[in-house]
């Protein structure tokens, strides 16, 4: 890996765009004896910034909790911010604002030194391994604990909060775990090293700890915003360490870990999702399929005996992109003996995932309820073109990109209308 210091590019700091390797602090700089400095993480994904004001704004409140009087707008930074993704050319990365006290003066008194701020940014992909973001990661428990909110400003990105998510990363490092689950001052769930974490239980709701003594996430506010359009129960609630072995998922959230399963803490298990029945037929679906695969699932493609009507088409280049990385299952669903294999694989898998009509799972068994009778915890996703309920959902829309691009589906009567 190239180290920090040396990579190519530009740096915005106060207020310039810098030489990357030209960025240069003197050893005497407040902020790295004291302390004295905050900082933002960001992601790009395919060239958008992703919630660039919340994270401003949070940049903001955490250098004024620090008293630390940032000499630049909140338009400012979000332009700074724009201007150096661009420079950079950053598609799929990581920013990083920070503003620290400069070497005016060296005592804990820090009245007269000079705000600095600089923006970093660079590609870049997974913080956790990305197989181990499939299969789970190990945590510990840290024996470091989340100070008191009476001994620091606990919500802010300041630099010295990170000591203890050291410490305890590199502890739990050497046991030979990814990460570490970090108590809090009243010996009660808080957070991982950089990242928030949800349980879920028996009943598919959602647990997660009230942030009152560590970092309340935006990506921790994300997912309960998304769970909450997905009527899924979130309970913010304090969580005793001994209460882990009645959940039966767990995650974290964060920036830089995005979305990442835990497959264990400590002694306690989690079922991690990482096998998928795809029936779902010739772009999105498959496409959707072959995505996750990448990232690791594994995804087992049903098809007909004579292979999904794409593999046809186009002397079936498209199924290199849309079928990449899964794997195939020839079965002729219309047979009995078709339809048990079929319901012999769903107890062995976490996902169904289809974009068949309204009807059509039932008649081979394999509806939302008789999945359920299978499989009590399988995770069923219904991705067809038009919805189940709609006006055109009769219709065999399997690929709404298709559909999306052109506005042809939507508009041209059904084959089977
Ligand atoms: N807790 C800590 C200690 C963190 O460093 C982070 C990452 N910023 C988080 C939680 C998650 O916050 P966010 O989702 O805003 O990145």
């Amino acid at each position: 890996m190239i180290p920090y210091d040396k990579r190519e590019g530009k740096i915005w700091y106060n207020n310039d765009l810098v030489d990357w390797q030209d960025v240069k602090l003197h050893v005497l700089s407040h902020g790295l004896h004291y302390a004295s400095c905050v900082f933002e993480g960001l992601r790009v994904y395919d060239g958008e910034i992703f919630k660039l004001e919340e994270h401003t704004e949070r940049f903001f409140y955490s250098a004024k909790r620090m008293d630390i009087k940032i000499p630049y707008s909140q338009d400012e930074i979000n332009n700074a911010t724009k201007k150096i993704v661009s420079a950079q050319n950053v598609k799929n990365g990581y920013i990083r604002p920070f503003a620290w006290r400069g070497s005016e003066m060296m005592a804990i008194s820090a009245q007269q030194t000079k705000i600095h701020v600089a923006i970093a940014t660079w590609e870049w992909g997974s913080y956790f391994d990305p197989k181990l973001k499939t299969e789970g990661i190990k945590l510990n428990i840290s024996k470091w604990k989340r100070p008191s909110p009476e001994s620091i400003p606990w919500d802010t990105k300041a630099a010295g909060l990170y000591m203890i998510c050291t410490l305890s990363k590199h502890e739990a490092e050497s046991q030979g775990y990814t990460d570490s689950l970090m108590l809090d001052h009243e010996g009660k769930v808080a957070e991982a090293t950089g990242a928030n974490i949800f349980f879920k239980d028996k009943d598919g709701s959602l647990h997660t700890p009230i942030p009152d003594s560590f970092l309340d996430g935006i990506t921790r506010r994300t997912v309960i915003d998304i769970a909450k359009t997905k009527n899924i129960k979130i309970i913010e609630r304090k969580i005793n360490p001994d209460e882990l072995e009645n959940f039966v998922g767990c995650f974290l959230t964060g920036t830089a870990a995005e979305v990442t399963p835990v497959a264990s803490i400590d002694k306690y298990k989690f079922k991690v999702c990482n096998t998928i029945l795809d029936l779902s037929t010739v772009i999105a679906g498959p496409l959707a399929g072959s995505l996750i695969a990448e990232l690791g699932a594994r995804v087992i493609r049903i098809e007909t005996l004579e292979g999904d009507w794409m593999r046809k088409g186009f002397n079936g280049i498209a199924p290199n992109r849309t079928m990449a990385g899964t794997e195939g299952l020839s079965i002729n669903l219309k047979t009995k003996e078709g339809q048990e294999i079929l319901q012999r694989l769903i107890p062995k898998v976490d996902v169904l995932m289809h974009n068949m009509r309204p009807g059509a799972p039932e008649r081979i068994g394999i509806s939302f309820e008789q999945a359920r009778q299978l499989n009590p915890d399988i995770n069923y996703l219904y991705i067809g073109g038009y919805g189940s309920t709609g006006p055109y959902s009769h219709r065999p829309a399997m690929h709404p990109i298709g559909g999306a691009v052109s506005c042809l589906l939507y508009t041209s009567p059904s084959p089977r209308d």
